[in-house]
């Protein structure tokens, strides 16, 4: 494989159901984002999976959506606690990771200035596209992996493999679309990338 190849792909994750576990919220009934730092945790297998995208030559982009502080259910500080603690994670163990898209908005949330309809939220293309052309990636050779139907949506869009996660927790926005592959977890979903080719 030439060198313009191997840097040209990449893996994008979905954060919550993915690389953490959702968290019960005893109001709602179903398993949300975590809000606050002490909920946020990454699976035990986060570290190998990631390894082994990197051994494989595939940058990893975070794309998240984190509309709890428009929506009023969670404070800023604490959104960004949660992504230091993935930064952390990521850095402490060799950076595992190599960017973060967050999008902070919500067409229907209370805090006026991140209650919007934007680009940047899932299903939206707006941060995968940046990506592509930031890292001059290869539609084409990129996955993006998450456990909703606006991850599946958004991968679809962008032309890249989709894997749909069947979390332990499952979502409710899950199963409407149909993704191109399935795992139980993000390690299984990173064998299944590595062995493809
Ligand atoms: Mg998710
Ligand atoms: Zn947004």
């Amino acid at each position: 494989m030439s060198e313009a190849t191997e840097n040209a792909k990449a893996v994008f994750l979905d954060r919550d159901g993915v690389i953490n576990p959702l968290v019960y919220n005893p109001v709602t009934l179903v398993y949300e984002s975590p809000n606050s730092p002490d909920d946020f945790e990454v699976y035990p297998y986060v570290k190998k999976s990631l390894e082994l995208l990197k051994l494989s030559g595939y940058k990893t982009i975070v794309v998240s959506n984190q509309p709890s502080f428009a929506k009023g259910k969670a404070t800023w500080e604490n959104i960004k606690e949660i992504e230091r603690k993935l930064y952390d994670f990521s850095v402490g163990n060799g950076c595992l990771l190599d960017d973060y898209y967050y999008c902070y908005h919500h067409p229907e949330g209370i805090v006026p200035e991140y209650s919007i309809v934007c680009k940047c939220r899932k299903p939206g293309t707006l941060f995968p596209e940046q990506a592509v052309n930031k890292y001059d990636l290869d539609k084409s050779l990129c996955y993006f992996i998450g456990d909703s139907d606006t991850d599946i949506m958004c991968g679809k869009a962008m032309g890249f493999v989709t894997v749909r996660i069947g979390s332990e927790r499952p979502v409710s926005n899950s199963g409407a679309v149909a993704p191109d592959m399935f795992a139980s977890d993000l390690y299984k979903a990173v064998l299944d990338i590595v062995n493809r080719r």
